[in-house]
């Protein structure tokens, strides 16, 4: 018999399945690199910002000294814009980092873990990573059933995640169903309240999350700038709670968990509002793009509030890996979703017109 290494419930993780990177697509199917498309990553299809590829090239000639561990002056920005002080912040190497330390922060073996069906596949990695039990909620229409969720909660309930907007699906939470959560948590619980793609809401859904951070000691909001601000490759988010969280996070991060180049690029992006407001815009037309094709496909979809939409290719369980692959034979890269339990959908991350176009196209062919 062989020998098994490490506890029971790190063998039982399902390992993350990510959107396919373009170079292994064009192997695999013998495609040109150039001509693959992809919308499988809800990354953002205008690439970084030009303030921060400048600030990353200032970078490189420091690069062979330690980063800043306490992160100074990317902290001073976010100090800046949200209005909390230093000892608030955790920075993470993305925010995947955030939602991870918080799990090792707060949840020992045997302790549970609640969040909702169709949620982002972290949470359950997370969880599971630390031997924690998860309590998934069943959704509602594809998101939170927040009421659900507070009547989930055990006496050895340690943490909640909630995504809002949520990923795969799209859904989102309005502010006052949120804060009539955060009243109804025990206050030895600590809620993560991930807003990822908080910065696509259109301005009359936007929200103050860090005014709740204010009022609920078990309150860990969570952001990156992977999304919007264009930065998915370098590893760059951040949490924000007050220091009785903060404090636990810190102490077990890496020292150096966010190298000096995504620091200082970081700076410069969110100092970019122009590159935010022309994502959030080039967004927004690309939803309308999809969502009329769809519309006229007869295809449902989840009416979505992030760079992504969920749209249901078939009525059999095969056809989202059908879809999928016919769709990868033509070089365009979407993310089947049968791993959250929703086989008979995709999720497409909104990319720029032509890419679009190029998508409903071959989707046009491929649908029966
Ligand atoms: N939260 C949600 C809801 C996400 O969809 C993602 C990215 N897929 C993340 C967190 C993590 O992103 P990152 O680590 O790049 O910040």
């Amino acid at each position: 018999m062989s020998i098994q290494f490490g506890p029971e419930y790190v063998r039982a993780i399902a390992p993350y399945q990510g959107g396919k990177p373009i170079s292994e697509v064009a192997r695999e199917f013998g495609l040109d690199e150039a001509k693959i498309i992809k919308l499988a990553s809800n990354e953002n299809p205008l690439g970084m910002p030009e303030s921060a590829k400048q600030a990353m090239f200032e970078a490189v000639s420091d690069i062979g000294r330690y980063p800043d561990s306490n992160g100074f002056e990317l902290k001073q920005v976010i100090t800046t814009r949200y209005g909390v002080p230093q000892d608030w912040i955790t920075l993470g190497n993305g925010s995947n980092d955030i939602l991870e330390l918080a799990a090792h922060a707060f949840v020992q073996p045997g302790q549970s873990v609640v969040y909702a069906q169709y949620s982002f596949a972290v949470y359950a990695l997370a969880t599971q990573g630390v031997g924690g039990r998860a309590i998934v909620v069943a959704a509602k229409d594809y998101g939170h059933d927040l009421k659900a969720m507070a009547e989930a909660i055990t006496e050895d309930t340690r943490l909640v995640f909630i995504a809002n907007p949520n990923n795969p699906t799209g859904t989102f939470l309005p502010a006052a169903d949120i804060e009539a959560f955060l009243k109804a948590v025990p206050k030895n619980v600590v809620v993560v309240l991930d807003e990822a793609y908080n910065e696509y809401l259109a301005p009359e859904l936007q929200y103050e999350s860090t005014a709740w951070v204010k009022q609920y000691p078990n309150l860990l909001v969570s952001r990156t700038l992977s999304k919007a601000y264009g930065l998915a490759g370098l590893r760059v988010g951040f949490g924000i709670a007050q220091p009785a969280v903060t404090d636990l996070l810190n102490r077990i991060r890496q020292p150096f968990n966010v190298n000096s180049m995504a620091q200082a690029a970081a700076v410069a992006a969110l100092n970019d509002s122009d590159f935010l407001k022309k994502s959030a815009r080039l967004n927004a037309e690309g939803y309308r793009q999809l969502t009329e094709a769809f519309d006229a496909l007869g295809l449902e979809y989840v009416p979505s509030f992030g760079n992504f939409v969920l749209v249901r290719v078939g009525s059999e369980d095969s056809a989202g890996a059908r879809i999928n692959l016919a769709l990868l034979k033509r070089g365009i890269i979407v993310r089947p979703v049968g791993n959250y339990g929703l086989p008979q959908w995709l999720r497409i991350s909104i990319g720029l017109p032509d890419e679009n176009a190029a998508f409903i196209d071959a989707l046009k062919k491929v649908l029966p």
